[in-house]
């Protein structure tokens, strides 16, 4: 268990720095998605009731050095008004400027600093950086579970001059999903999808030791058929992968294959050629989903689980003709959670596939984190969270 906020007792007048993920997707200046800047917001508020002065680092895109078109001030205007508080934002992340803005800062002010990735050092997690970056501050909070998995200057190098702790976004990261590896209820229920085997070995491995079934859907299950005998026609298959996938099924019983797949001509095709039983894929086809029966076995297995972890679509969702199987167990999930089942969904896709199907809100706990919550759930330690103080 990790310290988190509720843990510092006297945050009056301190000056907090808060790894925030404000990362969001920007078209011509504008964010046409500011759900990361909302899932700050609990640990933002806190702070300001607590008397804090609250100092935001984010990194926002891909740039190499200064990139006028990502600096953080479009973040800084929508933050202001979900606030509805003026926020500052100075054009660097650390120095001399960046020590005046927080002199001036009163109680229960927010600073937001400029993009840390335009700093080459931040990457490298180069200590002197790391360092200046601390010197404006008396604690580190991290509430950016979606760039945890990286060792960077303000995602974990910080944490070794500062008092370090857990945001309240990053704790419902590490703790709803910390539990359901480490104290699951019964039946624990895995569904791993996506396209490919081998980004997903890690996972698999690590989830199949500690589930009851693990069900498997999406490209990846062709090198299983292959694995099986089967022939797959045109479908996703990692030759190299299929004796992994050999040594797989033969590790016991737990792994549930799909029992039909939906084949097609193309990932763009306009409509599905119908359904077959994996041993009857057309040399000349493509799966591209799983069929209505796997996904009725899915649900039946999830109508009774009490804990379900799901990473990976079933199919090429972003297709609607092979979207079904995906929107299924989307479905599935959701009755799950009714029932008082814990679901949780995590990874890029899988996130973007239940927020498309409008079922988010229907689930224990979606992921904010896409590389992040996979590494989490492969059982890796995450340098943004190794790096925070024990209870
Ligand atoms: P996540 O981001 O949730 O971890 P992945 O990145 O592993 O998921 O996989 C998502 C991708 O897998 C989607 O773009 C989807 O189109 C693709 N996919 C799913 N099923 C198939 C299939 N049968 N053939 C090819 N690609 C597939
Ligand atoms: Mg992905």
């Amino acid at each position: 268990m990790k310290k988190t906020i509720k843990d510092l007792s006297d945050l009056k007048g301190k000056r907090v720095l808060v790894r925030v993920d404000f990362n969001v997707p920007l078209k011509e200046g504008r964010i046409t998605d500011d759900t990361r800047i909302r899932a700050a917001l609990p640990t933002i508020e806190h702070l300001r009731q607590k008397g804090a002065r609250v100092i935001l680092v984010s990194h926002l895109g891909r740039p190499k050095g200064v990139t006028e078109n990502l600096r953080l001030d479009p973040i800084a205007k929508r933050l202001s008004e979900l606030l509805k508080n003026e926020v500052k934002k100075v054009e660097d992340s650390v120095g001399a400027s960046v020590k005046a803005a927080v002199d001036s800062m009163k109680e229960g002010e927010v600073l937001l600093l400029e993009n840390i990735r335009f700093y080459p050092e931040e990457e490298k997690n180069d200590p002197e950086f790391a360092k200046k970056l601390a010197e404006n501050a008396d604690i580190f909070v991290n509430d950016a579970f979606g760039t945890a998995h990286r060792a960077h200057a303000s995602t974990a190098g910080v944490a070794k001059f500062l008092p370090a702790v857990a945001g309240f976004l990053m704790q419902k990261e590490i703790e709803t999903m910390g539990k359901a590896l480490e104290k699951p209820e019964r039946p624990f229920v895995a569904i791993i999808g996506g396209a490919k085997v081998s980004s997903k070995i890690g996972v698999i491995e690590n989830l199949l030791e500690k589930v009851d079934y693990l069900v498997l859907g999406g490209g990846m299950i062709f090198t299983f058929y292959r694995a099986q005998g089967y022939s797959t026609g045109k479908s996703l298959v990692e030759e190299d992968k299929i004796e992994l996938a050999k040594k797989l099924l033969a590790s016991g019983d737990k792994l549930v294959l799909p029992v039909d797949v939906v084949i097609g001509d193309s990932i763009e095709a306009d409509h599905a050629d119908g359904m077959v039983p994996p041993a009857n894929i057309p040399s000349d086809k493509i799966g591209l989903d799983i069929g209505p029966k796997s996904a009725a076995q899915i649900a039946e297995i999830l109508s009774k689980a009490k804990t379900v972890i799901w990473n990976g679509p079933m199919g090429v969702f972003e297709n609607p003709a092979f979207a079904a199987g995906t929107e299924e167990v989307a479905k599935a999930l959701a009755a799950a959670t009714a029932r008082g089942a814990v679901t949780i969904v995590g990874g890029g896709d899988s996130v973007a596939a239940v927020e498309k199907m409008k079922v988010a809100d229907k689930m224990t706990h979606v992921s904010t984190g896409g590389g992040a919550s996979l590494e989490f759930l492969e059982g890796l330690e995450l340098p943004g969270v190794a790096c925070l103080e024990d209870k």
